[in-house]
């Protein structure tokens, strides 16, 4: 072996003046092949090369060589899983070769000369964490390079990485922030990504906004002529179709009635818009240049505000507008576009969700990686397909593409072939045979312990399927939705009658939980306020929000008590209480409410059973005081996760870190079951925990006897229960809550009774 050591010092220090010169002068060419040249000298090598990484093409390109043929610079490309380069690219990690041609992984390429050389020795390049290319160098002879080479070779790396990325900007060559992936040509056969049901669409990918949009761009090359009279039948045309959109919304989502349409409407009566349109056309100018010249207009007033719900009005206008050219020109409507088509987007808000579902899309893939979890939960509330994952393939796929999702495995297949498309009809149509499946009105399990499965409604329309599969009543109704789909704040008539309507729909004996506003955090109102927050979910969300605006609670409060008067079962609760003095302090707030409506002699229930959601450590210390103050409690375990761990439950990044058989979580939650039993008030579970089959045996073993799960879970939760036996449940929970570390909790999690369904 080698035993050659590397003048390192001299190396970095040529280096440092190599970036020296790049600095003062950006003649590229000339700086990499000096780089490339000083690495060769340094470390005896024949050939030093670099290769960059290409965003658009995704090749890795070589841009600089000490050795190969220089007319190779250029022309030498690769993909990034292709050859030893590519392989040290993709893997991020150094390779090093004794005899690089014996590797299978080698692949020659005529074009650089590289036969003679044996050894080969490569490392990445990087800017931040980002790979941008890798550093070459190769020798003649059979192991000729060393340990102290490779150092020595991510030493030089390293130190030409910040000057190499001035290099390819000025090159224009795009990077990418995320993995690498072959894009082109023919994209992948399918994009894996994350879902949490099973399910099945089959579409064509929903234009995009940037291309929807150059319809305001584009000039009208057409040669047709437009008057006056056909602008004015493409408002009344499209006024129309928003009213019957609207109404279809009514009868489907009555919280969102007159609500998701409301500036559209306003817009379409807008002097200062569609007015001043007609008098620009009155004045003899053409009608599909004067809608464009005013949506553009207001478009970038709109997006350059710096208050985010004036931002969102500019999407509004956009969406106007197009559907006011669409009609105008007669052409090709932008929601037939859309209708029966998927979605990829980065981000989208819960109000893009409603109109989405208003145009008839199949289903939703974001391709932006942290989904926000309300757009999770109303997705899953409105029934629409959505599969998340943080793939930028995805964001390039043509206009033509069809795609296929698979939300059960969470798979995305690109264009697929027929044979995939009949697997999956067949397969749809087995399961939609199967799905009907009988429900219990009771839940017990194996041996016979009583278990109450409640739902958590997110939108009124799912009462209807909560009582189909006989849910024993709400264990979660969540107000934020009418807060998030809006403009503004609800009134607190509004309210009343969504809330009202709710008690009416779920009389019967059993509880109605409500939940007061949940907002903040990264449930965000764009109306409520411009304060930009660094970290918003330990910000002024939720209860914090709602003591902070009396008005908001106080008329959120007013509504639900109104509604509720003369309803047996109704229950409210607090979200995110983090002391007992909040906790007070928003049950003040209630009493105070009911003593107003009493002196005004409005209607109204004053005797409410008062709860909590249990959602931060801070209360677990105080747990059998809050136990006496409050009639029931709620654990979310979706936040009380999160918070108990710190890992931000949206985020990818530290998904392995959000453990739900994390101890602090499961000892917390026995400790909350606990004095919940000791004070004897009702405890349940509302977070998505409740649902999963591994972990129910936990939680009715830690003595949770009610779970609250999204309606169309219940025949799932139920079958789990009636596998289980409560003594399985008791042994298995306390084995559990014995570990002490995450590890061995996993080991016990995994023979969980719950997971053999
Ligand atoms: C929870 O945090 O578990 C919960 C049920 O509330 P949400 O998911 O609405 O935050
Ligand atoms: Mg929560």
């Amino acid at each position: 072996m080698n035993t050659r050591e590397p003048d390192h010092l001299n190396l970095l220090c040529d280096l440092t003046e190599l970036t020296a010169i790049i600095t003062a002068d950006a003649d590229i060419e000339t700086f990499l092949a000096g780089a490339t040249g000083l690495v060769a000298k340094h470390l005896k090598a024949h050939v030093c090369s670099i290769y960059l990484f290409d965003g658009n093409t995704h090749d890795l390109i070589l841009t600089a060589t000490r050795g190969l043929n220089p007319d190779a610079v250029n022309q030498v490309r690769m993909k990034p899983d292709e050859g030893l380069v590519g392989q040290c690219y993709s893997t991020g990690r150094i390779l090093r070769e004794g005899n690089a041609q014996a590797n299978p992984g080698f692949k020659y390429f005529a074009a650089a000369g590289e036969e003679p050389f044996n050894s080969f020795l490569c490392v990445p390049i990087r800017r931040g964490v980002e790979k941008v290319g890798v550093l070459v160098v190769q020798h003649r002879e059979i192991d000729h390079f060393t340990f102290f080479d490779e150092r020595a070779l991510k030493t030089a790396a390293t130190q030409l990485g910040g000057a190499i990325e001035n290099a390819r900007l000025i090159m224009a060559l795009p990077g990418e922030t995320h993995e690498q992936k072959e894009i082109d040509p023919g994209f992948p056969p399918f994009v894996r990504g994350k879902s949490d049901r099973a399910g099945v669409a089959f579409g064509m990918i929903r234009p995009s906004r940037k291309n929807r949009k150059a319809v305001i761009h584009t000039p009208d090359t057409s040669g047709k002529t437009y008057t006056l009279e056909d602008f004015k039948t493409a408002l009344e045309k499209t006024t129309k179709e928003l009213k019957e959109l609207q109404e279809k919304f009514a009868a489907s989502l009555p919280e969102s009635a007159s609500l998701i349409f409301t500036a559209h409407f306003m817009m379409l009566r807008d002097k200062k818009f569609t007015g001043k349109m007609e008098e620009k056309i009155r004045e003899g100018r053409p009608p599909v240049e004067v809608v464009q010249e005013l949506a553009t207009k207001y478009i970038s007033f709109f997006s350059e505000s710096p208050h985010a719900y004036l931002r969102e009005k500019a999407v509004d206008v956009e969406d106007l507008s197009i559907r006011l050219l669409s009609n105008l020109k007669a052409a090709r409507r932008t929601e037939t576009a859309a209708r029966g088509s998927i979605v990829v987007a980065e981000d989208l808000y819960p109000s893009d969700i409603l109109k989405l579902t208003a145009d008839g899309i199949r289903g939703i893939i974001l391709a932006g990686g942290g989904a926000t979890s309300h757009v999770t939960i109303l997705s899953r509330s409105l029934d629409i397909p959505l599969i998340i994952a943080d793939d930028p393939v995805l964001l390039q796929l043509p206009e033509t593409t069809r795609l296929l999702m698979d939300t059960g495995q969470g798979n995305i297949y690109i264009n697929p072939d027929q044979k995939t498309l009949d697997l999956f009809t067949a397969k749809t149509e087995a399961e939609t045979q199967t799905e009907i499946r009988t429900v219990l009105d009771k839940t017990l399990t194996r041996d016979g312990s009583r278990i109450r499965l409640l739902a958590n409604i997110n939108l009124l329309s799912e009462i209807r399927l909560a009582k189909e599969l006989k849910a024993e009543g709400v264990g979660l109704y969540r107000t934020e939705f009418p807060f998030l789909i809006r403009p503004s704040f609800p009134s607190e008539d509004e309210q009343y009658l969504i809330y009202k309507k709710l008690f009416d729909q779920t009389e019967g004996g059993q509880v109605t939980t409500v939940r007061t506003l949940d907002v903040g955090g990264e449930k965000a109102l764009s109306y409520a306020g411009s304060t930009k927050e660094a970290n918003p979910v330990l910000g002024l969300r939720s209860i914090r929000f709602a003591l902070k605006y009396r008005e908001v609670f106080d008329t959120q409060v007013r509504a639900i008590l109104r509604a509720a008067y003369g309803k047996k079962n109704v229950r409210l609760m607090f979200p995110l209480i983090s002391s007992i003095d909040e906790f007070l302090e928003a049950k003040k707030v209630v009493a105070d409410c009911a003593n107003a409506l009493q002196t005004e002699g409005i209607h109204h229930e004053s005797d409410i059973d008062i709860g909590m959601m249990i959602e931060l450590p801070s209360v677990l210390t105080t747990i059998n005081e809050f136990a006496k103050l409050a009639d029931f409690f709620a654990i979310g375990t979706n936040d009380f996760i999160q918070y108990m761990v710190g890992a931000d439950r949206a985020n990818k990044l530290v998904a392995d870190h959000y453990l739900a058989h994390h101890p602090a979580v499961t000892r917390g939650i026995k400790t909350i079951a606990d004095a919940a039993r000791k004070a004897r008030i009702d405890v349940s579970v509302c977070g998505e925990m409740a649902h999963d089959p591994i972990h129910i045996p936990f939680l009715i073993g830690a003595g949770i006897t009610t779970l609250s799960v999204d309606p169309k879970f219940i025949p799932d939760v139920q079958q789990t229960i009636m596998d289980i036996r409560m003594a399985d449940a008791r042994i298995y929970a306390d084995n559990l809550l014995a570990q002490s570390r995450i590890s061995d909790a996993a080991k016990v999690l995994a023979s969980s009774p719950g997971k053999k369904r």
